[in-house]
Order: structure tokens, then C-alpha cells, then sequence
């Protein structure tokens, strides 16, 4: 069974529907799975909350999810993010300010626990190096853990005491056949690894591989969007360098 793992998504509707045709084209897809920041910075919030509901996905919340839903406050964030949280909320209904809402900042299917930051800190924690991922993992009792947050692919993997950073290639797919491991798919919607293309993974549980890829998406399109939402000029730049 092939799951689709998508995460930080960020109203960024040209970047997802991308992602979903590619992996549709790619991958026969049984269940889709978002790690948080399905919203916030980018220009089409209502579309990708349509799109992702449309496809059947599954979804943990994010902090700007939850920011956006009034679960947290936005104080804690950067004007530029806090900014597009307003502006977040003053387009969304009340429909989908509800579906917001009701995300819970914990799952677990098939055996794989999901979170956006960590699973001691689901909402503000970022894993992003050797000894969080190791605390991650420790942390939970499944044999993967499926985290966003970053925006940074990796994937890392604890194998009978070793405990290892594996490197992620577009297309390539990575075993972690008879390890506890631990999975970032990237960012769909606004990567921050200085390639400016839409991240996913897809997580095969019958061959226990993750294949990370990158495809290109129409960033110009999005970031017009974004410059015509009136939304800060950072939010369009910063889409075509990939930070
Ligand atoms: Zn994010």
C-alpha cells in the first residue's frame, strides 16, 4: 500500500495540484496523508482545503493551521506569517474555519504516528537535526514517524543501535525495511532547501521504502496571486529561490 505524504502545503493551490497529478501519474496512491500548514502565506486557502478534502486526505494540524483557526494565538509569530494568518482568516468561511478546528495534532495509521513539529511539541518543535530526530523517535511507540515543520526533507533511521541520517534523491526510493524511521516529505508549498520545486513522499508500507520527489510547479502563478491578495512581497520572492 502507497501512501502519498504531503506536507506544508501553505494555500499554495498551483504547487498542490501539481504534486497530486504527479504522484497520481506516478504511484498508485491509496491514502493521502498531510502533515500540517495545510494554510497560512499563500494566496488560495479556500481551493487547497477543497482540493485536500476532494482526494480524501488525512491531516494533522500545523501552527498556522491553528493560528488561522484562532486554536493559538498568533502573537508567537514573525509579522510576515502573522499577516497571512489575518489574512487567512478574513477569506475563509466559517466551513472551513470549522474543518481547521476540528484537526487533530496527533494521528496514527498503519502503524506510522503523525505530527507537524514532534511528537512532545506537535505544534512548535522543529526536527531538524541527529539528536531531536532520535528523541522524536524515542518518543513514540510505532515503527514510523511522519513529521513536516521544516520544510527540509530527511529521512532518518535507527537500525539495531545505529542511528543514521539517510540521504533523500528525487525519485529514488530509500529502504527502511526492520528499522524504527523517521520521515519529512518536504514542503509542497514553499520549500526552504534553495529548490524552488514542490516537495512530497510517497511511503510504500508493503516495501517499506520512502521515495522523496521534486517536481516543478508554476511558482509565478502563485506568487502573482499572492502580490495580488495584497499578502507581503516576501511570500511571492522568497517562492522562487525555494527559502
Ligand atoms: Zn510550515
Amino acid at each position: 500500500m502507497k501512501v502519498l505524504l504531503l506536507s506544508d502545503i501553505h494555500s499554495n493551490l498551483a504547487a498542490l495540484e501539481t504534486v497530486v497529478q504527479d504522484a497520481e501519474a506516478n504511484f498508485e496512491i491509496a491514502e493521502t496523508w498531510v502533515l500540517g500548514d495545510l494554510v497560512g502565506y499563500g494566496p488560495r486557502p479556500a481551493e487547497t482545503l477543497s482540493l485536500l478534502s476532494s482526494i480524501g486526505a488525512v491531516a494533522v494540524a500545523g501552527n498556522h493551521d491553528l493560528a488561522v483557526a484562532g486554536v493559538i494565538s498568533a502573537e508567537a509569530f514573525n509579522p510576515v506569517a502573522a499577516a497571512a494568518v489575518s489574512w487567512t482568516q478574513s477569506v475563509l468561511g466559517n466551513e472551513y474555519l470549522d474543518q481547521l478546528r476540528a484537526l487533530p495534532t496527533r494521528l496514527e495509521r498503519h502503524g506510522i504516528t503523525l505530527v507537524h513539529g514532534s511528537p512532545r511539541d506537535p505544534v512548535w518543535e522543529y526536527v531538524m537535526n541527529e539528536g531531536v530526530a532520535a528523541q522524536a523517535l524515542d518518543d513514540v511507540d510505532t515503527t514510523g514517524l511522519a513529521v513536516g515543520h521544516t520544510h527540509v526533507p530527511v529521512i532518518f533511521r535507527q537500525l539495531s543501535g545505529e542511528f543514521e541520517r539517510i540521504q533523500s534523491a528525487s525519485s529514488q526510493p530509500r529502504s527502511v525495511a526492520g528499522s524504527k524511521f523517521l520521515v519529512n516529505p518536504g514542503s509542497v508549498g514553499q520549500p526552504r532547501d534553495h529548490d524552488p520545486r514542490a516537495g512530497y513522499a510517497v511511503l510504500d508500507l508493503d516495501a517499506e521504502t520512502v521515495t522523496h520527489r521534486r517536481v516543478e510547479y508554476d511558482h509565478e502563478l502563485t506568487a502573482s496571486k499572492i502580490r495580488e491578495a495584497g499578502l507581503p512581497a516576501f511570500l511571492a520572492d522568497r517562492l522562487r529561490v525555494g527559502v
